[in-house]
């Protein structure tokens, strides 16, 4: 008898809620260019106007803050440019960004590698707010890019004091969100950001299609798609309606569920990680730290993340590993590196992250997987000294 798989990878994407799957299969039906003028591009356009006040909601923006793209990728390219300001003040000349970014952060937008600095972490991964604030002083216009929450450990930056720092040295704050929508809250002014990124697909809508919120106090945003004057000039080109349909309703669901669906899926993170911690040499990152609470990165001293991933997936479970596999040549994580987490053990990391539809039957066949993992490729080495 063939056992129904187990997807513990949320993180990397989630399943798509049945209500984006209804929104967009109506939005197939709406045949206008929401640019149009007749009651068809009306309609159409009313439909992307509906989603963009909930991204606005859930950030605790205005619409017209709402820029949609194709995705978090494309949010945080558009954001990361020389040239935002604040109005009558100078344009931002340098990037700084934290060492655990997602690699579409890292990348540096438009900015020249010679203008972009990294700012370090502790061994939790949260940015050192002495050392952040030591490179901003007297420094030129700067724009500092931190993320809200890491998709590799879940650590969250602690933001708000992070907007002080900035903010204090005149800079501008952009933060990535991406793994934090619905999660925990993403209200740009309980954060203090001045840029956010999102994504729909880590919300449970459509892949390829995101947001960037600018507020009204940053200037200078220079479009990456010229074109139409689509999206208030700053991203050209005809809206992708069903994936902005999509967006908005599973946003809108993942916001009305964030209590109840956060404090569930907590209480399976803790039945996990309670599960974890009785297997000898196993280390969980960022546990002493605020996490999401649906992100548990650990790693047995001795396993091959690779290794171990293929062995979940064979009995039937998605998990993914804490390292990057470019080129066909797996890197340990640049996040674990930052955290100053030797190589041998972060080439273990297993990132596992639960969703909405997790249930402790789940958690349970993991840890029993695991248990068996651990033994034959972990720990097991380290027993016999091989
Ligand atoms: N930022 C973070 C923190 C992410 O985890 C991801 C996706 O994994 C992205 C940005 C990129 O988002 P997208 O897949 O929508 O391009």
């Amino acid at each position: 008898m063939t056992q129904t798989r187990i997807y513990l990878d949320w993180n990397a994407t989630a399943p798509l809620r049945p209500e984006a799957r209804a929104a967009m299969t109506a939005a197939w039906d709406v045949v206008g260019n929401p640019s149009s003028v007749h009651a068809e591009g009306r309609a159409a356009r009313r439909l992307v106007e509906d989603a963009r006040a909930i991204v606005a909601r859930a950030t605790g923006t205005s619409a017209r803050n709402v820029v949609f793209t194709s995705g978090g990728t494309e949010a945080n390219a558009l954001a990361l440019a020389p040239g935002l300001r604040r109005p009558g003040s100078e344009p931002v000349q340098r990037l700084v960004l934290s060492a655990v970014e997602h690699p579409s952060v890292l990348a540096g937008g438009s900015f020249d590698d010679t203008d972009i600095v990294k700012a370090p972490v502790d061994a939790e991964g949260v940015v050192n707010l002495e050392r952040l604030h030591d490179l901003l002083r007297d420094g030129p216009p700067t724009l500092v890019s931190v993320m809200l929450a890491n998709n590799e450990t879940g650590a969250i930056q602690p933001i708000p004091a992070i907007a002080g720092i900035v903010h204090e040295a005149g800079g501008i704050l952009h933060v990535d969100a991406v793994q934090a929508l619905s999660r925990i809250s993403c209200d740009m002014n309980e954060l203090s950001a001045d840029i956010l990124s999102i994504s729909a697909h880590k919300v449970g809508g459509p892949k390829g299609i995101g947001a960037l919120i600018v507020r009204d106090d940053v200037a200078g945003l220079d479009p990456l798609i010229r074109g139409g004057g689509q999206e208030k000039g700053r991203r050209a080109g005809t809206e992708n309606v069903p994936g902005i349909i999509g967006f908005g309703a599973a946003l809108d669901v993942a916001m009305e569920r964030t209590g109840v669906e956060s404090g569930r899926i907590e209480a399976l993170r803790g039945r996990l990680e309670a599960g974890l911690a009785n297997e000898p040499g196993t280390v969980i990152f960022s546990r002493e730290t605020a996490r999401l609470p649906n992100t548990t990165l650990a790693a047995v001293p001795g396993m091959k993340a690779e290794t171990a991933v293929i062995g979940f997936d064979l009995a039937g479970i998605a998990v993914s590993s804490g390292s990057a596999c470019s080129s066909g040549k797996v890197q340990p994580s640049h996040v674990l590196a930052a955290m100053g987490v030797p190589v041998e053990l972060a080439r273990g990391a297993i990132r596992i992250s639960l969703g909405w539809n997790t249930s402790e039957s789940d958690v349970d066949r993991f840890l029993q997987t695991w248990r068996t993992l651990a033994g034959t490729l972990g720990n097991k080495m380290i027993r016999t000294g091989a």
